[in-house]
């Protein structure tokens, strides 16, 4: 086969977003490597791990979201040549491209904490993180009528920075319900010095873990986990020490990093000690590659990763790409917005939105997102997946 005009690899929520809009333009021999029969609506797995929605409303068939018109190889990119403009995949087979977009999410470190590996899926340690352990959330929660809950956040860039601690105010509220909070002793552990990058939802934050009595450890992190002894360590980074607290429950989430395979290319950024994609923080263009643009959990930007980031990010691929395309410089600018919905409760959540500075960027400005919402939770349930099925994922929204 010839050189293909564009080659996209993933179609996770990127990789799709960014196809659908592309083609929507008009452009055509768009190719997609994308190894798996299954697209996630990965946000949803806060909810699943909550026992609010069901893992089976969170898939759909890969073929079923690949816009009409685009070429899917199920293979698994292995190794990219930007020189050479070509992509090794999984089989052998080469793809030649002339246009690439880079968007194959992030890996998830398991081994990187020693012990994690063995006991997630086993002696009560579980993790949103993964589909195939997201419902095992749930029949914890379901199950602790006392003992120690430890909850932990990795001090790697992560996706979605509130997931680690919205499933601790879940399963919380949830004891209260049941009247078994006051014999359950929660630790939420973060390696931040706050609850939240934004002060102004680090406020309310405080308040929530206080309300349900909630023993945060900040700056601090999970080092080893012995699934047998149901002992994990935890060290704080400020004053050095490490501390071996027996549980009943751990909510894991494992560090994370840039797939090996985009480590070892030549787009990694070599500033990036965990091997993202080097992109222009506004335009996502790679500085020494400007065929290449990466957007989405693989690209090193100085924002959160999250889904919502992917959805302001597409948009501004695919323009850049069409000027690209055509010998011109891009110059649609993205401005680091990412959005933190950030579930309190069973019915109440706090949707923090921000861009690069920071900065509160609400999408909903008469609406106070700096307290706690029903209405929000509503949103996050029940309008934001079909919003992401019919909306993002088809280049519409
Ligand atoms: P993904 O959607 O992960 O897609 C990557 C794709 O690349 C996959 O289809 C994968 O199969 C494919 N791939 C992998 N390796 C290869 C390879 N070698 N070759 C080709 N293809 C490959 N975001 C929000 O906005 N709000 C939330 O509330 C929220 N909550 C979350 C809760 C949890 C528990 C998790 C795990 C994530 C959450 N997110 C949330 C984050 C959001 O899901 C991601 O940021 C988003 O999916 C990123 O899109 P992506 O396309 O970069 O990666």
């Amino acid at each position: 086969a010839g050189r293909h005009r564009v080659a996209v690899i993933g179609g996770g929520s990127a990789g799709i977003s960014v196809a659908a809009r592309l083609r929507r333009a008009g452009v055509t021999d768009i190719t997609l490597v994308e190894p798996s029969d299954t697209h996630w609506y990965q946000p949803l797995w806060t909810l699943v791990g909550g026992g609010q929605a069901s893992l089976r409303s969170t898939r759909r068939s890969e073929a079923s979201v690949i816009p009409d018109g685009v070429r899917w190889i199920r293979r698994h990119a292995l190794a990219v040549d930007p020189d050479a403009r070509t992509v090794t995949l999984s089989g052998g087979d080469e793809l030649a491209y002339e246009h690439l977009v880079m968007a194959p999410g992030l890996q998830l470190d398991w081994d990187a904490v020693p012990g994690l590996a063995k006991a997630v899926g086993h002696d009560r340690v579980s993790s949103n993180y993964a589909p195939e352990y997201a419902p095992r959330t749930w029949d914890l929660i379901k199950r602790m009528r006392s003992g120690t809950a430890v909850f932990t956040h990795p001090a790697t860039p992560l996706k979605c920075g509130g997931a680690p601690q919205k499933i601790a105010y879940l399963a919380a509220d949830y004891w209260r319900k049941q009247k078994v909070l006051d014999r359950i002793r929660i630790i939420l552990v973060l390696p931040d010095p706050t609850l939240f990058k934004v002060p102004e939802w680090a406020r309310t934050l405080e308040q929530v873990t206080a309300r349900y009595g909630i023993e945060v450890r900040l700056r601090s992190e999970m080092t080893a986990v012995d699934g047998d002894r149901r002992e994990v360590v935890l060290t704080d980074h400020a004053n050095g020490t490490e501390e071996t607290v027996h549980y009943d429950l751990l909510h894991a989430v494992p560090p994370q990093s840039a797939p090996d395979w985009v480590k070892d290319s030549p787009l990694a950024d070599p500033a990036n000690p965990l091997g993202f994609v080097a992109a222009d923080k506004h335009t996502l263009q790679h500085p020494q590659y400007p065929n290449v643009f990466a957007l989405g959990d693989v690209a090193n930007l100085p924002t959160s990763k999250t889904g919502a980031a992917v959805r302001k990010q597409a948009p501004v691929v695919a323009a850049n790409l069409l000027d690209a395309m055509k010998g011109k410089t891009p110059t649609r600018r993205y401005d680091g917005y990412t959005s933190c919905p950030l579930v309190t409760a069973r019915d109440r959540m706090l949707l923090a939105e921000f861009d690069y500075d920071l900065k509160p960027s609400p999408t909903f400005p008469l609406i106070n997102t700096f307290k706690e919402r029903r209405d929000m939770w509503v949103f996050k349930r029940y309008v934001l997946p079909p919003v992401y099925w019919h909306g993002m994922l088809t280049g519409r929204l």
